[in-house]
């Protein structure tokens, strides 16, 4: 399979914005290229920031990085604005709009069928397994030649399990498609990451987070891990300077703290097995869904009532019920030991 084969024409042709320090291959000297300030700039709490000059293009501080920290190699990784700016990028590389199409087996993630619609691109619907697994069958029944992209969330959001292997690994065969795997919740699972198997599939793009395990929604980075073909093409497309000065800065401080993003993740799987076992034990709760993420999927006989009695207590949960297949169903975080104490209390009181 060629990836070039499914790119759209006018990003194959794009010439993309080059800086002349790329020309030089120098970001040193009296820099006098990229009207910047060169006096200094008003923000100075961090030395070292330099957050007057423009940040490296071309990512290589946070391959570093993250590469060493997750053994990754550097052509093999890309970083962006959360993962959801690299879920747009990749529309718009493979999508052409108002023609080219995207399946996305669901109930999932909502962003993905957001991105298609700014896109203009048309999104088919395939319903995910009674067990949420992926039916091979129903992609195949509703696949055609313009299906660019296919989307998969494992561990998924909302229902929380992961993805069987063997059936992602049988769409990157099948089709002569981009198959991206989410893996936004993948550090509370113990198993079943597929970056391996990038080597294997040159179609495959696995998207990964900062947001979650690591705790750092607010600074705003995501990755993926793909191929060099898909990897330069991102480069191609996006913002010349889209990770912040800021943004590197928290994740170099955050990943000498790894040992505590561990931790969390300890705890979070602990909470979420203490919760899963009392919410479960409850008449009232119709189902508690096992979950590899940080949330759980609970289905109830009046998931409004539950959902209203509970914001009435101030503690917000997500609805899902109104989706196919996820009648009755909330969607919990799993929040701090005292926080899941008192949604436990609140949830006992409504039965
Ligand atoms: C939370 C979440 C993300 C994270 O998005 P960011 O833009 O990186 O914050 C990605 N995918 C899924 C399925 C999520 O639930």
């Amino acid at each position: 399979m060629k990836i070039k084969d499914l790119v759209r024409q006018n990003i194959l042709s794009l010439k993309p914005y080059t800086s002349a320090r790329d020309i030089y291959e120098s970001s040193e000297g009296i820099l006098l290229d990229a009207n910047e300030n060169s006096w200094g700039s008003t923000f100075n709490e961090i030395d070292s920031l330099n957050l007057n000059r423009y940040p490296d293009p071309h990512q290589n501080d946070l391959k570093d990085l993250v590469g060493n920290y997750y053994s990754i190699a550097a052509e093999n990784l890309f970083f962006g604005v959360g993962s959801d700016e690299i879920i747009d990028l990749i529309i718009r590389i493979f999508c052409e709009p108002n023609a080219d199409k995207v399946i996305i087996p669901g109930p999932t993630y909502g962003m993905y069928k957001v991105a298609c619609d700014i896109n203009n691109v048309e999104t088919i619907q395939v319903l995910l397994n009674d067990d949420f697994q992926i039916n091979v069958d129903a992609i195949e029944k509703k696949y055609n030649k313009n299906v660019k992209i296919i989307f998969l969330c494992s561990p998924n959001n909302p229902t929380g399990n992961l993805l069987n292997k063997k059936d992602v690994l049988t769409l990157c065969k099948s089709f002569n498609s981009i198959i991206i795997v989410d893996e936004a919740y993948i550090d509370f699972s113990i198993e079943g990451t597929l970056i391996d198997e990038i080597k294997n599939y040159p179609n495959l793009i696995i998207l990964r987070t900062f947001s979650k395990a690591w705790g750092l929604a607010g600074i705003r980075l995501g990755y993926c891990i793909s191929n060099p073909d898909i990897i330069e093409f991102l480069f191609k497309v996006k913002a010349p300077y889209n990770i912040s000065s800021l943004t590197r800065f928290a994740l170099k401080s955050a990943l000498k703290n790894s040992g505590l993003k561990n931790s969390f993740v300890k705890s979070i799987i602990k909470e979420r097995n203490r919760l899963w076992n009392q919410l479960e034990s409850l008449t009232g709760v119709i189902h508690v869904y096992k979950s590899d993420a940080n949330f759980l999927l609970v289905k109830f006989d009046d998931p409004n009532y539950v959902q209203k009695k509970l914001a009435g207590k101030g503690i917000i949960v997500r609805n899902r019920s109104s989706q196919s297949k996820l009648s009755g169903c909330l969607r919990i975080s799993i929040g701090n030991e005292e926080e899941n104490d008192i949604l436990w209390d609140e949830i006992k009181r409504i039965f």
